[in-house]
């Protein structure tokens, strides 16, 4: 059986395609600027003989329809998806599921309409991610379509974790309160945890930090996620590549009164111009370290104040968890940065928290503890990988099983 999980954005549809014996990527590819004169199709995959393979091609894709015929013609002529009946359900990634979808849930026109009804609260995201779906169920009639909701994981927190503290009816009639994103890849990694610490999800208080690009951290007790730092929008929270995460809600006004930017203008301020970015000129993390070790005092105030709210949410997931087995740090800056990992957990032995510094240091890969192994609570570094899950947890919804 195959499994096709599909990440349809504005203009570009990313794929990857499993085996689901061994859980193999079988292909994986990205169609860029749908909709431009000059769109991009790169692909690659494992031949026949088992060698890696690649393609690159560049024409005129106007739209997600003609993306994922696109890409249903490439898995059929590389020969990795010869025929459609090898496949077992389509996954695709949805951002926003709002309070209707708690899981990974099978497609049908119901659910197709009330993803529609989330477009308030993500009006980039969701239409771009019905889009996929529409053209998948047209495309692959016949083969189960499953949405994996960014929101869903999150859905599992309090009232007391979730609202605001500002008038009722903008919960009860215009839906405003926290979800949390990432929800997926701190769902996958807590998992991962468990294993790693050879128990049930189940009895796992966990903090998992996912650090990329986008940022957010997830207090999990007893395997379910009870508080996580994005809130409506993916804006709430840490401090990120290019987003500012908390900040004084005054601020808002302040700029535009004083600035006289409107909505737009101080929606891209802050969602795309702000974060490391705005702190230093520089919104890659790698580049940040090694311009903060050369001396750049910009940089190094970047580092510090992206840390210092790291630590904050630490603290206060601490105190909300009682009892921590472990922090797991995971994407791009918590799988490959240890300088961030020690500012982070440095001085916490308070807290139970003693770090390894040889282990953080070490140049290994793949799912491991840095801590020393004395420490009560164990801080792990888990590889994330989203499509993995969504692949998994869409075969899962077509089985009606749960995925450990
Ligand atoms: P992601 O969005 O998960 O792909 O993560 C992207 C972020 O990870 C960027 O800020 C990268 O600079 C950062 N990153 C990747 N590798 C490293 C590394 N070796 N050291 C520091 N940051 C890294």
């Amino acid at each position: 059986m195959k499994v096709l999980v599909l990440n349809s954005g504005s203009s570009s549809i990313k794929y990857q395609l499993f085996r689901s014996e061994d859980w193999p990527v079988l292909a994986a590819g990205t169609i860029s600027r749908i909709g431009e004169a000059e769109s991009e199709l790169k692909g690659s995959w494992i031949g026949v003989q088992g060698e890696q393979q690649s393609c690159r091609e560049t024409s005129a894709i106007p739209d997600h329809g003609e993306g994922l015929a696109r890409i249903a013609a490439r898995l059929r002529d590389s020969g990795v998806l010869a025929d459609l009946s090898e496949l077992g359900a389509v996954g695709h990634r949805v951002v926003h599921g709002g309070e209707a979808f708690h899981r990974p849930t099978l497609v049908d026109d119901r659910v197709v309409a009330a993803i529609r009804g989330m477009i308030p609260l993500a009006p980039l995201h969701n239409p771009a991610n019905l889009a996929g779906i529409e053209v998948a169920r047209r495309l692959f009639p016949g083969v189960p379509q499953v949405a994996v909701f960014d929101t869903a994981f999150h859905q599992t927190m309090p009232p007391r974790a979730y609202r605001y503290a500002i008038p009722e009816n903008l919960y009860r009639e215009h839906r405003v309160r926290r979800y949390g994103f990432h929800g997926t890849s701190h769902h996958y990694v807590a998992k991962r945890a468990a294993a790693f610490l050879g128990r049930p999800l189940t009895e796992c208080n966990l903090i998992t930090l996912h650090l990329g690009n986008g940022a957010s951290a997830t207090a999990i007790r007893a395997g379910a996620s009870v508080d996580t730092s994005m809130g409506l929008t993916p804006l709430e929270g840490l401090v990120m590549g290019t987003r500012c995460g908390d900040i004084d809600p005054a601020i808002h006004f302040f700029i535009a009164n004083n600035l006289g930017l409107d909505n737009a203008a101080l929606d891209d301020l802050l969602n795309r111009r702000s974060g490391l970015l705005g702190l230093c000129g520089v919104n890659d993390m790698r580049e940040i370290q090694q311009r903060a070790a050369a001396g750049d005092e910009r940089a190094r105030l970047a580092v510090e104040v992206f840390c210092h709210r790291l630590r904050k949410y630490l603290g206060a997931y601490y105190a909300e968890l009682g009892r921590v087995d472990a922090v797991v740090f995971t994407g791009g800056i918590g799988e490959n940065d240890p300088l961030t990992r020690a500012r982070t957990c440095s001085d916490l032995e308070a807290f139970g928290i003693y770090l390894d510094e040889q282990a953080n240091a070490s140049a290994e890969r793949g799912e491991r503890a840095i801590s020393s192994a004395e420490s009560p609570v164990k801080l792990l570094v888990i590889p994330t990988n989203e499509e993995l899950e969504i692949a998994q947890e869409a075969l899962a919804a077509v089985s009606g099983t749960t995925v450990d």
